[in-house]
């Protein structure tokens, strides 16, 4: 499904004479998204690096966005109002359908709390858009402050973060739930090896 309210009108789409699928026997494996959503301190980082790790050592080829880094570079002209929040979103579900078509395995750690936005993701992804929530109460997340961001947050330094003064819409149905206050790193990585349905040696 390719977005409608494109500027471009008069742009043709050239079709490619290399496919997704010859892409994916040559490589050897079939394309999705992992996407994860949940709070800032969630473990979404911490877990996708793991995974992706995981993946590579198992013969997968992935490839890691992180959408804190992609507000380093392609983002780097967005914000935390709404419609940034809106346009940063929209450009990483672009990035992720280019990877997808390289039959990559794209891990996408990003907080995404728009529960709109994730349905534009899985909407525009398609039936290889996998919803990972990383659920972890905001108390723990405020313990844990690993780039000390709850911290600047509440001293009033950063305004809109997700938890404190802007909201996060909990999935209704996401593909995999990773509870990160009751298992460990390695648990959550496996549970979505399982997901996968990738049996290791
Ligand atoms: P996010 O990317 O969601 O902002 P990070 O991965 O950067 O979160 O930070 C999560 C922090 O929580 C890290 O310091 C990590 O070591 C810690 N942590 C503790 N237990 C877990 C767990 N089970 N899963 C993921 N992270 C965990």
């Amino acid at each position: 499904m390719r977005l409608k309210n494109i500027r471009s009108s008069n742009v043709v789409w050239h079709k490619n004479n290399v496919s997704r699928q010859d892409r994916e026997v040559l490589i050897n494996q079939k394309g999705k998204v992992l996407w994860l959503t949940g709070l800032s301190g969630s473990g979404k980082s911490t877990i996708a690096n793991a995974l992706e790790r995981k993946l590579l050592d198992a013969g997968f080829l992935t490839y890691l966005l992180d959408g804190d880094n992609l507000r380093h570079g392609l983002n780097g002209d967005l914000g935390f109002e709404e419609a940034d929040r809106k346009e940063n979103i929209r450009r990483v579900i672009e990035v992720s359908r280019l990877f997808l078509d390289a039959g990559i395995i794209t891990l996408i750690s990003i907080i995404s709390p728009y529960m709109e936005e994730r349905k534009k993701a899985r909407n525009h992804i398609g039936k290889d858009y996998v919803e990972i929530y990383v659920k972890c109460p905001v108390t723990i997340c405020k313990t844990r402050d690993p780039k000390k961001l709850y911290e600047k947050a509440e001293k009033g330094e950063i305004k809109n973060f997700t938890g404190l003064d802007s909201p996060y819409e909990e999935p209704v149905d996401p593909e995999i739930v990773l509870e990160t206050d009751k298992y460990s790193v390695d648990e959550c990585v496996d549970r979505v090896f399982q997901y996968l349905g990738i049996t290791e040696e």
